[in-house]
């Protein structure tokens, strides 16, 4: 049983599959991604807390060997047989090299999946996104239809652009094709790459993935 990997530019889908996945093979994959993981660590007031939050609070990347400890605690942790589902990770060379390095200590086969949109279609759907301002709940027009104001705490939405500027979304894309795309590119060339068109619906997208497993 080989682990997963999703990489994709943002507003891919990869949150949206690895749910997915999570769903299909329940309690016998184990999810990571390390920026849900980051984020909570930073939201404590302790000595790793605080550490993590001087990078994140400054959109700064964790060093390599932070991440790789973090790693080290992900495979100490799963269980025997249990495939692990990482969303967004590696990004970048180095942190392709601790990952692979790591992979292959813990004797770990996996697949990389790159849900493939082009930028048009990923503005698109994040222009779709709508989030509330005080429980930070994301809603999406196309799951959830029009929808003005929270269902939970009835406070006003917000678009996810209203704090995006079209220069930071067009970083992130610039950022994946520099950092991440040549790190596809080598798993292509070692044949652990899959591409998927992502602009399919959501749940074909899901069936195209569970037929390479
Ligand atoms: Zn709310």
């Amino acid at each position: 049983m080989k682990d997963i990997i999703i990489a994709g530019i943002a507003w891919s889908g990869k949150g949206t599959q690895a749910r997915a996945l999570e769903e299909k093979f329940g309690d016998q994959v184990q999810y990571f991604e390390p920026g849900a993981v980051l984020r909570a660590l930073s939201s404590n007031d302790n000595i790793v807390g605080n550490y993590a939050k001087t990078y994140t609070s400054n959109g700064l990347l964790l060093p390599d060997a932070f991440m790789g400890s973090v790693l080290s605690l992900v495979f100490a942790s799963l269980h025997q047989g249990n495939r692990l589902l990482v969303d967004g990770f590696p990004r970048m060379h180095s942190q392709k090299k601790i990952f692979d390095d790591a992979m292959s200590a813990w004797g770990r086969e996996f697949v990389v999946f790159h849900l493939v949109i082009d930028e048009d279609e990923a503005v698109s759907r994040l222009q779709r996104r709508m989030f509330c301002p005080s429980c930070g709940t994301t809603y999406n027009e196309l799951l959830h239809g029009e929808i003005k104001y929270c269902p939970q705490d009835s406070t006003l939405l917000k678009r996810r652009t209203d704090d995006m500027s079209m220069e930071a979304i067009q970083a992130r894309f610039d950022a994946f094709y520099k950092e991440t795309k040549p790190i596809l590119d080598e798993y292509k060339t070692e044949g652990r790459l899959i591409e998927i068109n992502g602009q399919q619906p959501v749940e074909a997208v899901t069936l195209e993935i569970l037929s390479h497993l």
